[in-house]
């Protein structure tokens, strides 16, 4: 009887002990499974799973990250974020916004005033206002850039519900090796200063500061079950100056300057015009041989434009899932295939309104090739390849199918529908299972 009741008292309180969900598994030192992708390629990617336990830290604000980031230093670590930091901060923790950053007599209306193309004409912005604006832009910059170093693991420790969250950050692997980067929300890398470009594209065009992630000349890295957004600053909602939105968000996550071997798996790039740009320029003729990425398992969700916009690298695009919404009214491509890209495209399924048509998933510039198989189009079997060349002859020149490699390095392949299934409920922060 008496050893009835004290099981009883240790089950109820054993219930009441139970977290109402699961406890999120410990994946600060998992490494990159074996052939899992070009971060796999040359000794894989283990980031900072080598790091002694001095290494290993718990960050819940910018303060604390920027101490454990330690200068971008090539130290092994381990760094695990909880809850949401704001890059936007001061040492002490205090929220900063623009007009905090604003500095030297800026003011938008004034910088307006003086570069308005009809007065000011095509000529770069300088003087007084342009000055102004990089000083302010330089004091933003200083807080939210944000440099990660060789053999680092940066993780979120959260779940669906409680998922971490670095906000207004862009986090920078430059000229680094050996970084994972898993189970993280990157939100709203706002620029505060966007600079007015006269001669882009025709019309001018706001060029903006931060990727959300930058890999810049960063070699093995997998970001995995990360989710990248402007959540919170859509730029549809920006106004409009000189007949151009005032943009403030460059990319979600790019991959320049002879970054090589990088694999991207289960993450979700949503709400965003320029999501992935992989090579930066047409001539960054060092790009030729690298910039050779995976793709696999991701989500691309009411995103205008580069998912991805490839040049020069071999990008195996597998398995992924886009999506266009009804009111995606500004959507232009999904893959972009620019000079000496090798993009092999495979079971890959996107969904689009009526407004968006198979022709319009693919966009070339001064690109030759595309391999491209097992494509899913709302429900349907397509082949990108041909619609492309049927619907573009005249203005660009025919792509090939022949992109002159074949992925080896990739775990297994679903057919587009399964993916399709598996990436709309595990990709992204929160959902590693
Ligand atoms: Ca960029």
């Amino acid at each position: 009887m008496r050893l009835r009741q004290i099981t009883v008292a240790t089950a109820l309180l054993g219930l009441l002990c139970v977290p109402a969900h699961a406890e999120v598994r410990d994946i600060s030192r998992d490494t990159l499974p074996t052939n899992d992708g070009w971060a796999a390629a040359d000794g894989g990617t283990t980031g900072g799973a080598a790091a002694d336990d001095a290494h290993v830290y718990t960050v819940t604000d910018r303060a604390e990250l920027v101490r454990a980031l330690d200068g971008g230093s090539a130290t092994p670590k381990i760094i695990k974020i909880a809850g949401t930091i704001d890059a936007n901060t001061d040492d002490d923790g205090d929220h900063l916004d623009c007009a905090d950053y604003a500095t030297d007599g800026y003011s938008l209306k004034k910088y307006l005033a003086a570069y308005d193309p009809r007065t000011w004409g095509s000529a770069k912005p300088s003087g007084p206002q342009e000055e102004a604006r990089r000083a302010s832009a330089a004091k933003q910059a200083e807080r939210v850039e944000l440099r990660v170093g060789s053999n680092t693991t940066i993780v979120g420790l959260g779940d669906s519900r409680n998922t971490a969250v670095l906000k207004g950050a862009s986090l920078q692997i430059r000229n680094a090796d050996n970084v994972i980067v898993r189970n993280l929300e990157l939100r709203d890398a706002y620029d505060c200063f966007p600079v007015w470009q006269p001669n882009t594209g025709g019309l001018g065009d706001w060029k903006t500061a931060y990727d959300n992630l930058w890999l810049n000349g960063a070699t093995h890295v997998w970001v995995d079950h990360v989710t990248a957004s402007d959540k919170g600053h859509p730029d549809e909602k920006e106004p409009t100056y000189f007949a151009r939105n005032y943009l403030r968000h460059d990319g979600l996550l790019d991959i320049t300057n002879g970054s090589d071997l990088v694999t991207v798996s289960w993450s979700r790039f949503a709400d965003h015009d320029k999501a992935m740009l992989i090579g930066s320029s047409d001539t960054a003729s060092g790009d030729r041989g690298r910039l050779r990425v995976t793709l696999h398992h991701n989500a691309f969700a009411s995103v205008v434009q580069r998912a991805p916009r490839v040049r020069f690298g071999q990008v195996h695009v597998y398995n992924n899932r886009y999506v266009v919404d009804e009111d995606d009214a500004d959507y232009r491509y999904s893959l972009g295939v620019s000079t000496e890209s090798a993009v092999f495209a495979e079971n890959n399924a996107f969904h689009t309104p009526g407004h968006v048509e198979a022709a319009d998933l693919v966009k070339s510039w001064n690109g030759t090739a595309l391999h491209q198989s097992g494509t899913l189009f709302n429900g349907y079997p397509v082949d990108l390849l041909a619609i492309y060349n049927a619907y573009n002859s005249g203005s660009e020149r025919d792509l090939t199918a022949d992109v002159g490699w074949t992925p080896t390095l990739h775990t297994k392949i679903d057919s587009a529908e399964a993916a399709d299934r598996e990436v709309a409920r595990g990709a992204g922060a929160g959902r590693i299972r």
